[in-house]
């Protein structure tokens, strides 16, 4: 585990070929698990360090999005309440029933579904800190955020990405940049995306200009009469001067330019 603030501690695995982060925050009545990784063992550290730390304070599990690598380690917190927006636990269901070939088979122990759910904000105070959940729709239409007020740390799961994020809800395109426009108001000095190093607001700005970009970019290709498997945008075009991308990211990426081809 890796401590960023006094109250906040980050645990990352590899999952599916990418590094994932799940985070941990210490408040006075409560103690907050954001995302669960890929299965129950990857949590294991999380689990230790509650042990520890949790002395009487309430445990709340938060699933930033359905996505696999975001849940499949709810097992790890059976008994404890596991927090989402509220269209999270029919999204954990139909993604196990869509056979497609990214997402692993679930976990033995199974997939323990959010049990509170919420829809724009929800927010937990006690004597020592203010935890704030906010849906930020666009990678996902049930992605939320978590942000610590007194630490200005926000845990961002995969509503913002490095070096460039996934799209992942159809037409998305107006409520993604939306929520990043929201969240460019939040008086945060750290962001930790689940994908990608702890950064500070260039993230979002980076973030918006690949979405603004790739989106006209993949506009004019298709007005000018450019076939799907011919359009040829590379990455480093929408990408930060300097901001490598390798090999997953470019995989990535190339899914980006379709889906935003068969939208426009
Ligand atoms: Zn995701």
């Amino acid at each position: 585990m890796e401590q960023l603030t006094d109250t906040v501690w980050l645990h990352s695995v590899v999952a599916g070929g990418f590094p994932v982060a799940a985070g941990v925050v210490l408040g006075h009545d409560r103690i907050f698990v954001f995302d669960t990784l890929d299965s129950p063992q990857a949590m294991a550290p999380v689990a230790e360090l509650l042990d520890g730390l949790a002395a009487g304070r309430r445990v709340i599990v938060v699933n930033s999005h359905h996505h696999w690598d975001h849940v499949y380690g709810n097992a790890a917190f059976a008994g404890h309440d596991i927090v989402a927006h509220r269209l999270c636990p029919r999204l954990i269901v139909a993604q196990s029933r869509s056979g497609a070939e990214s997402v692993p088979p679930k976990p033995p122990e199974g997939v323990a579904l959010p049990s509170i759910g919420f829809g724009d904000r929800l927010r937990y105070e006690d004597r020592s800190t203010t935890v704030h959940l906010i849906h930020t729709p666009g990678h996902t239409e049930d992605s939320i955020i978590l942000y610590v007020e007194q630490s200005e740390v926000l845990l961002a799961g995969d509503t913002v990405e490095w070096p460039l994020p996934a799209l992942s809800m159809r037409d998305g395109e107006k409520v993604y940049l939306q929520t990043l426009r929201q969240l460019t108001q939040l008086p945060a000095r750290r962001i930790v995306p689940a994908h990608g190093p702890v950064m500070g607001k260039e993230i979002i700005d980076a973030n918006q200009r690949y979405i603004e970009g790739l989106y006209d970019a993949v506009r004019s290709a298709k007005r000018a009469g450019v076939e799907r498997g011919d359009l040829d945008l590379p990455a480093t075009a929408f990408v930060p001067a300097g901001a490598g991308v390798g090999d997953t990211y470019r995989a990535l990426h190339r899914q980006n330019v379709e889906w935003v081809y068969d939208e426009v």
